[in-house]
């Protein structure tokens, strides 16, 4: 992608004199930064600034060198995703993501290109390692913005990606184990009444694995762009698609305004369009992590069929957002939460930073 659209920041220039801090830093325990205050060490620094869930530490690091060699926002956040996309011992992103009901790894991925508003995502897509390349070139290589199943299969075997086999063994055993225990409590929803409690998937983190990557960053030029990369849902029913790839669900970006992006249930995402929500909410005003709580109150509030509620009437399920603006400040918030963390790095190098929780549990 080209970065002629740029919007200039002298000062965000200046900070590329500053050498690979984040790569001193790289394998080092990560400073945490309290969610209290929201806001980063550098506050309003002008520099560059990435942020990612937690599974991201390693991809914060690579996204912040490459944008501190003068990167695009876009070419770095994928840059930095890939390395969890092809990361075997990563169950729930690319290679080695836990597949569908059928023993199938199924992918989705997203990108938001903030200079140009271009977005570009696949669903679904079977055999293709890296599917946030893929969506990469649906936005920089098509006048489309989502492709599904065989044909973002086929877009990616035209512009040269291997077909691979994605189910590792780990993965293999994960979904025999899961097929083995099938309980009356998954996806396929007989009749009920939405008042029926005991029904659908209890999502409880030991039965049910969840995971994906988002990763939002602003560059030197003061761009900022945006991915969400994920298998889904583990052994989600086939042709499921996610929030991950649903531009305005699994991430949003705009460069006058900033980035967000999720991970969790995505269909609460999906009924909320929060990502979008929380930066319409920054747009306004808000703070990232004030933007973030509100999205989860919003899909608390959204949340009414009673399998999806606990006994208090709460989501019984979590979702994660993560967002940044242009004032250069970070906030997260989840739903559930208490210890949650995500991550980040500036041009000092890499750090987690606390995810505000809507509720909390004693
Ligand atoms: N949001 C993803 C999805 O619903 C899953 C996750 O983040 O764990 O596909």
């Amino acid at each position: 992608m080209g970065q002629s659209t740029t919007k200039s920041r002298r000062d965000f220039l200046k900070k590329s004199a500053v050498a690979s801090v984040a790569a001193a830093t790289l394998g080092s325990a990560p400073r945490v930064v309290s969610a209290a205050s929201s806001v980063l060490p550098n506050k309003k620094a002008d520099g560059p600034l990435v942020i990612s869930s937690r599974n991201g530490q390693q991809s914060v690091l690579k996204a912040m060198e490459l944008i501190q060699g003068g990167a695009d926002a876009l070419e770095a956040v994928v840059a930095g995703v890939n390395l969890v996309e092809e990361d075997p011992n990563d169950t729930s992103v690319g290679y080695g993501g836990a597949p569908n009901a059928l023993g199938i790894v199924q992918l989705d991925a997203a990108v938001m290109h903030g200079p140009t508003g271009r977005a570009g995502s696949v669903a679904c897509i079977e055999g293709i390692k890296y599917p946030s390349k893929v969506a990469k070139l649906v936005l920089e290589r098509t006048d489309h913005v989502n492709l599904v199943g065989k044909g973002a299969q086929d877009f990616a075997v035209m512009h040269g990606f291997p077909v691979e086999n994605l189910l590792t063994e780990q993965a293999r055993e994960m979904w025999v184990r899961w097929r083995e225990n099938l309980s009356n409590r998954d996806e396929y929803l007989p009749p009920h009444d939405p008042s029926d409690a005991i029904i659908g998937s209890d999502y409880v983190p030991q039965k049910r694995s969840w995971g994906t990557i988002h990763c939002s960053a602003i560059d030197l030029a003061g761009n900022i762009s945006s991915v969400t990369t994920t298998s889904g849902m583990a052994f989600k029913i086939p042709g499921r698609v996610g929030d991950s790839p649903i531009i305005g669900a699994g991430l949003y970006c705009d460069n006058e305004v900033g980035a967000a992006g999720s991970t969790g249930r995505g269909e609460a995402n999906l009924e909320t369009l929060a990502s979008f929500l929380i930066v319409e909410r920054m747009r306004e005003g808000d703070s990232p992590e004030a933007a973030c709580l509100f999205a989860c109150k919003r899909i608390s509030d959204h949340t009414k069929v009673a399998h999806l509620l606990d006994e208090n009437g709460r989501p019984n399920f979590n979702v994660q957002f993560y967002a940044l603006n242009t004032a250069g400040e970070v906030g997260g918030a989840e739903i559930w939460g208490g210890n949650g963390k995500f991550a980040a790095a500036n041009s000092e190098g890499g750090f987690l930073v606390d995810l505000a929780a809507l509720y909390t549990r004693d």
